[in-house]
């Protein structure tokens, strides 16, 4: 019961409310590029819509042509806006799809060239949704937000109507008559409110998704050297202290530099923090992919390793301090040598959380400073009877207590 009319106002009305407030977004921070080309998308609809509304009163089919290539244009902006998302960009296929549409102008007006505008200009339609939603879907950096299967949905589906109308509607309209076309052009006028409305508002959520993602992220995230920062460490440390369970093969090592003020005092605070990359990347380096590693602080680093033994997490602590203490050069023209010191401690024999396992790791660090530094000492060394005996350790103690 609603005319067509209404429809297209309706659709104006929602494509320009939509640009606004994309626009608005793009005035943000974040991803400027895309939510501007989207802002232009939906202005450029909403201006081929209000064509469609006079194009009656245009000459001949001039108005169906003019209306139809300012829509096909302003989908192929909004695919362009998705495609930029990745750096990439359909200025060539646009163009294409543009003069092939184009095209249509050069037929012989014998009732073909209302055919043309009614049904073949869905084709440049379907084609440039159904690449939205693909160039949505190849897109890694959009990867697990929540919005990004809404849109390839809402494009996808945008898309199969387009299709459909193109390879159904004439065989319907031989069929059923006249009046299927009017009702097939309601339809797709109420779908196209639905999608000025979805398609706009998921693209905005997308962005802003994406931007809580990256804050998120670089609140975890040592600015430094790339590894945790302490806050992360913490929040992924505990998850994977659950779902290790009471397995207990969790080790956890502490690392402290040696004398790292020494080496800020005589080599500047800039080669320090050389030093401290070239520290992350040798633990990277070593550790492994299922390893947890951190910057809790200053000169200070953590690795919560999985799946690894008291004796495997030692040999990984040996074979860190083997390397660091081999190390003269440590990039940017740092020539300096540097040490480590660690703490061992295993999930279970000396504690159960992160927080019991960091103090016993801690301690067991202590002692291998005391010790002389350079050195891994584990939290229970009776337990490989390895690592400092009991009375050596309780002297280190007292010695640092005192
Ligand atoms: P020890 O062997 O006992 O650990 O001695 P240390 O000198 O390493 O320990 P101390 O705690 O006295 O000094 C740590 C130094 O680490 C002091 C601080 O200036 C430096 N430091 C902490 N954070 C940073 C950083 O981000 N960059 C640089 N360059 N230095 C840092
Ligand atoms: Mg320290
Ligand atoms: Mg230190």
């Amino acid at each position: 019961m609603i005319d067509l009319a209404t429809l297209y106002t309706l659709i104006i009305g929602t494509l320009l409310v939509s640009a606004g407030l994309t626009l608005w977004e793009g005035f943000g921070r974040f991803r400027r590029a895309s939510l501007r080309i989207w802002a232009a998308g939906w202005t450029v609809l909403a201006l081929g819509c209000t064509v469609a509304v006079v194009r009656a009163l245009l000459p001949g089919t001039s108005g169906w042509a003019i209306s139809n290539l300012v829509i096909v244009t302003g989908y192929l902006l909004v695919l362009n806006g998705v495609a930029a998302l990745d750096r990439r960009h359909y200025v060539g296929t646009s163009l294409l799809l543009v003069a092939a549409l184009a095209l249509g102008w050069l037929l012989e007006d014998a009732g073909w060239r209302v055919a043309f505008w009614h049904y073949a200009a869905g084709v440049p339609i379907a084609v440039a949704s159904a690449l939205t939603a693909f160039e949505l879907r190849r897109n890694h950096v959009l990867l697990g937000l929540r919005s990004r299967p809404v849109a390839i949905g809402l494009s996808a589906m945008h898309a199969a109507l387009y299709a459909a109308r193109v390879v159904l509607l004439p065989l319907l309209v031989a069929r059923l008559g006249g009046d299927t076309l009017a009702l097939a052009s309601k339809i797709t006028m109420y779908e196209g409110v639905l999608y000025s409305v979805a398609m706009p508002m998921t693209l905005v959520a997308l962005v802003r998704e994406e931007a809580q993602r990256d804050l998120l992220a670089a609140s975890r995230t040592d600015f430094l050297t790339g590894l945790c920062n302490r806050q992360g460490f913490f929040e992924d440390g505990a998850r994977l202290l659950r779902r290790a369970g009471t397995e207990h093969s969790v080790a956890l090592l502490a690392f402290d530099l040696d004398h790292f003020k020494a080496i800020n005092d005589q080599h500047g605070h800039a080669a320090g923090d050389t030093v401290l990359r070239s520290f992350a990347r040798v633990v990277r380096d070593l550790a492994g992919q299922g390893a947890l590693l951190a910057r809790p602080g200053g000169e200070e680093f953590a690795a919560l390793l999985p799946a690894t033994d008291r004796a495997a997490a030692k040999a990984l602590g040996e074979a860190i301090i083997a390397r660091l203490a081999g190390m003269r050069d440590h990039g940017e023209g740092v020539r300096v040598r540097a040490t480590v010191s660690i703490g061992l401690a295993q999930h279970g024999t000396d504690g159960d959380d992160l927080d019991a396992l960091l103090s016993a790791a801690d301690r067991a660090l202590y002692v291998a400073k005391a010790l002389g530094r350079n050195r891994l000492i584990t939290a229970s060394p009776l337990f490989d009877g390895a690592g400092v005996e009991a009375p050596a350790r309780a002297r280190a103690n007292t010695r640092l207590v005192a």
